[in-house]
């Protein structure tokens, strides 16, 4: 682990059995208890990111705070993906399985150019489902999923595998 991976480690708060039984929780809302580690996170984010995009897509709901902070700070336009029946019309919806059952997110299609790059930003890697999901819905509007960026991921749950296909420029600050 780097310094930085380090400090953001230590200011990560870990919830046990939340939300279910055997998942521990990464709590990443910590980090803006300090705001010039924020800082520092926030450059290694844009420096990643910088020439490489057009606009950024966070993922409701922890994706949109440091996702918009990212898109600021490199002068881009933003766009929220969010889950079914939150965003108004007109949307553009993708499915995707979950352990038990299906989720939907959706994204408002007018903010999407043909070819577009795209960063699609979260705060926690883990399968992967929603990231994936992300991207799909992304390139049925007629964008580019160039980049993904995350604060945290869970290697064991092996999420990476699923995005590669997109692309092979994907960020996590600290790896678990
Ligand atoms: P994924 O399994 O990669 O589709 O993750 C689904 C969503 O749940 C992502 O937006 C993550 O932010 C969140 N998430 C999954 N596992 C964790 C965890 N252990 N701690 C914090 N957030 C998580």
């Amino acid at each position: 682990m780097n310094a930085l991976a380090q400090r953001i480690d230590q200011n990560i708060a870990r919830v046990p059995d939340f939300p279910q039984t055997g998942i521990q929780y990464k709590d990443i809302t910590t980090l803006f208890q300090n705001p010039e580690l924020c800082d520092e996170i926030l450059e290694v984010f844009a420096k990643f990111s910088a020439g490489k995009i057009d606009a950024v897509c966070g993922i409701e709901s922890r994706g949109f705070l440091f996702g918009i902070m990212i898109a600021k700070k490199l002068n881009l336009p933003f766009v929220l993906i969010r889950k079914q029946g939150k965003l108004p019309p007109p949307t553009v919806a993708q499915s995707y399985a979950l352990e038990y059952g299906t989720a939907t997110i959706e994204v408002q299609p007018q903010y999407i150019e043909k070819g577009m790059r795209f960063l699609i930003h979260d705060d926690v890697l883990a399968t992967g489902g929603t990231a994936e999901a992300t991207a799909k819905l992304i390139q049925k509007c007629g964008g580019i999923p160039s980049q993904f960026s995350f604060i945290a991921e869970l290697e064991f749950l092996n999420g990476k595998d699923k995005l590669l296909e997109f692309t092979p420029e994907i960020q996590s600050l600290v790896s678990y």
